[in-house]
């Protein structure tokens, strides 16, 4: 698998872009902005976007999805919850640029837990894992959990936002992570990679939920 990590602005958003090998389709994961960057990238390895996957409406994450949106002809897959949030965004950020929304219909999907996204050889798992906000989801593919601002290295993402839920985000990680193999490893909304087990045996936030 072909996995780059952008990190953009100036909360240092992970935004990551995936595919089975160059010259293929590919999948990006929180385009937060600077979506030149994003697309030089697609293009150093002769890959077409197939769909943008957002994992929370928070505009640090989502703040490019639209642009890039209209830039590559992809659509934008956000669970229903967060969609109003992520709409919001690209309003603000349409208006920081001075553009007019477009007039052709959003090309917005709903996520919903469960489902596949298979581009290529390439498939993932749509994990329903609120807490940091009502609609956050994870992507799980062998190996790998894309998982916004639920984990982070030996943190957890802020439950005291608009639609946060410290019991709802425990219960995510519980039911949801923690059923993973142990050597996943946590490609998360901000900060460095790490492992299910690492989190597990050193998260002081989510000690005790085995
Ligand atoms: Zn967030
Ligand atoms: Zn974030």
């Amino acid at each position: 698998m072909l996995l780059e990590t952008l990190t953009i602005g100036m909360l240092g958003t992970n935004c990551y872009i995936l595919a089975s090998q160059p010259g293929s389709q590919a999948l990006v994961i929180d385009p937060a902005g600077e979506i030149k960057r994003i697309i030089s990238c697609l293009e150093r390895s002769s890959l077409s976007c197939a769909a943008i996957l957002c994992t929370h409406g928070h505009s640090d994450h989502v703040a490019g999805a639209g642009p890039l949106s209209d830039a590559v002809q992809a659509p934008v897959y956000i669970h229903e919850a967060d969609a109003p949030a992520l709409r919001s965004a690209r309003t603000r950020v349409l208006g920081l640029v001075g553009g007019a929304a477009s007039g052709k219909p959003e090309s917005i999907c709903n996520l919903i837990d469960a489902q596949d996204i298979a581009v290529g050889e390439l498939s993932l798992k749509v994990l329903h894992t609120p807490g940091h906000t009502i609609g956050s989801v994870s992507f799980y593919t062998p190996g790998y959990l894309f998982c916004g601002d639920l984990i982070f290295q030996g943190s957890i993402g802020r439950t005291d936002l608009k639609g946060g839920s410290l019991q709802a985000l425990l219960r995510s990680v519980k039911e949801k992570a923690w059923s993973l193999p142990d050597d996943t490893r946590i490609m998360p909304g901000h900060g460095p990679a790490t492992t299910i087990a690492v989190e597990k045996r050193k998260n002081p936030f989510l000690a005790g939920l085995d």
